[in-house]
């Protein structure tokens, strides 16, 4: 058996059949006999459906937020609302805000925290779920995707496990700068509708400004959901989840005789290229625990993330992982390590017997490198401006890597950079061989590189345009992240958050050299630690 087999085995063996000693949630009923005064009438302008609260009573608690005392809004998405059918007018007005803060129902609204586990930083907790969060509801899209509403921060659940349910402001503001600087570079990520200001305070390491995340998903189950089912030894709700899982997201398979390997294939096929995707911008996700890896292939979680500056690849920013575990270079591994608990939960479906259905989690779960290997060369390939890959042009792009790890380069700079140099004279080439600490690391691979080049018939506009759509030059740097989040907390000045927002919505735009948002940070601005979001 081979090594991921015996990850796989070891902790079938060790865990599905461990007896659950956790109680389950007791759901909380809404109380529907309180009196109606303005503030508890519904609100009209979104129609909610509601697939995951009508799954039984085992996969969520139901309740309704826990209202604020001062909600106001910070920012609303209106190009989100409107592509998700809703009206950004109706959401930013009074009655809008007081549904997005929880203080108002929202019509045909079934509140559900969602139940899960998950595994964190290797060690399996049985019961994680919803602690600050509650899923609003669904809403279909015009072009009929189903998408999760989900409020961050609504208050305390059953799920809470002692913390207070809410959030401060600061994180809600990394959040929402960090979804929509995903989307806007195309990586698959959950979406941020609005930020509110809940007029609370929070206790942190100080007294902070409170705060709600309103964040779209296409889905918010995630690996965690399945494990939360599979240690219970609950088979059925782990069935029932799965079907779910491919009649909302991966219709295609419903009708296959081997659903349940076509689904954890198609999850294995999404999670590498995400992974290879957040590799190819210098994105480190930070906490990649399983109750944090969607079943859809989406980014979501962002607490201690971050994007490098000076590349290195054993960069990792969290302030609580200490052995580096969820650093840069250890993404796709530990992507393929979250995947084999998801094959562990599914092995029952695969077949009657323990050894075949293990070989057959690990036949699929072996694609896994080689799915994630094929995407981030195919990216990294582009990102050097070739065309028509062949043989050893990834070995040339990780080549650039390690020169700009020895040389601290900084990675979106000098892809960026790439881009606009001439292919046919290093006489230009200040701009990037000055980011190298010993710019003759960079003129070496410079002129190996231009001879790669001039074996290709595409012209040299042609593939500046190219290299333009996939090297970016803004993503969100710590430092900038940091700044914004500073005058939230401090001031409840939003402006740079505004400001930056508009920056990072158009991350392929030529800037200014002396743009402040494409910039590195100066050596005082340096931020090397983030901190999980709560
Ligand atoms: P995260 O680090 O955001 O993925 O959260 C991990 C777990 O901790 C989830 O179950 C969260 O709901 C829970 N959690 C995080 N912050 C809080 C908080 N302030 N109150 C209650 N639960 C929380
Ligand atoms: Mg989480």
């Amino acid at each position: 058996m081979s090594a991921l087999g015996t990850v796989v085995k070891a902790v079938c063996d060790s865990a599905t059949m461990v007896a659950e000693t956790a109680t389950p949630q007791e759901p909380i009923a809404m109380d529907s006999s309180a009196p109606r005064s303005p503030e508890n009438t519904p609100f009209e302008g979104i129609s909610f459906d509601n697939s995951y609260a009508r799954l039984p009573e085992m996969f969520h608690a139901r309740m309704p937020p826990v209202p604020v005392a001062g909600p106001s809004l910070i920012r609303l998405n209106e190009s989100l609302a409107e592509s998700l059918g809703l009206d950004p007018d109706a959401l930013a007005s009074s009655e809008g805000v007081q549904m997005l803060a929880g203080n108002r129902p929202a019509a045909g609204a079934d509140p559900v925290a969602m139940a899960y586990a998950g595994h964190q930083f290797g060690n399996f907790v049985p019961q994680l779920g919803d602690g600050r969060a509650l899923l609003l509801g669904e809403v279909v899209d015009p072009a009929g995707v189903r998408r999760d509403i989900h409020l961050k921060g609504a208050g305390a659940t059953p799920f809470s496990r002692g913390g207070d349910g809410r959030s401060s402001i600061g994180p809600v503001v990394r959040e929402y700068l960090a979804c929509e600087a995903m989307a806007a570079l195309g990586i698959p990520t959950t979406r941020a509708l609005a930020a509110i200001a809940t007029g609370e305070t929070v206790m942190r390491r100080q007294p902070e400004p409170g705060g709600i995340l309103v964040r779209v998903a296409q889905s918010h189950v995630r690996i965690g959901t399945f494990e939360y089912f599979a240690r219970r030894g609950d088979v059925e709700s782990v069935r029932r989840l799965a079907d779910y899982v491919i009649d909302r997201h991966y219709p295609e398979l419903a009708d296959s005789d081997r659903r349940y390997q076509g689904l954890f294939e198609a999850v294995i096929e999404r999670t590498a290229e995400l992974v290879a995707r957040w590799m190819l911008v210098g994105f480190v996700h930070g906490v990649m625990n399983t109750d944090n890896t969607s079943l859809v292939g989406e980014t979501i979680d962002y607490g201690p993330f971050g994007f490098i500056d000076a590349f290195d690849p054993t960069t990792c920013y969290s302030s609580i992982d200490r052995n580096g575990r969820y650093a840069w270079n250890r993404q796709p591994g530990i992507a393929q390590w979250n995947l084999a608990r998801l094959g562990e939960c599914l092995l029952g479906f695969f077949a009657d017997r323990e050894e075949p259905a293990i070989e057959q989690a690990n036949a699929l779960l072996e694609q896994f490198p080689a799915c994630y290997q094929r995407h981030f060369n195919a990216g990294l390939v582009a990102k050097l401006g070739i065309a028509e890959p062949r043989e050893g042009d990834a070995e040339l792009g990780v080549d650039l890597l390690e020169r700009m790890h020895a040389n601290s380069a900084d990675f979106t700079l000098t892809f960026r950079g790439l881009g606009q140099l001439d292919p046919d004279d290093a006489g230009g080439d200040g701009p990037v061989r000055e980011l190298f600490d010993d710019p003759a690391a960079f003129d070496e691979w410079a002129a190996r590189w231009r001879a790669r080049l001039a074996a290709e018939a595409r012209d040299a506009a042609d593939r500046k345009a190219a290299m333009r759509v996939v090297n970016p030059a803004i993503i969100l740097r710590n430092h900038l992240a940091q700044q914004a989040v500073d005058a939230a907390i401090e001031d409840l000045d939003f402006g740079p958050m505004h400001r930056l927002h508009e920056a990072l919505a158009r991350p392929f735009e030529d800037l200014p050299a002396d743009s402040e948002y494409a910039r590195p940070p100066r050596p005082e601005e340096r931020v090397t630690e983030t901190f999980c979001g709560t």
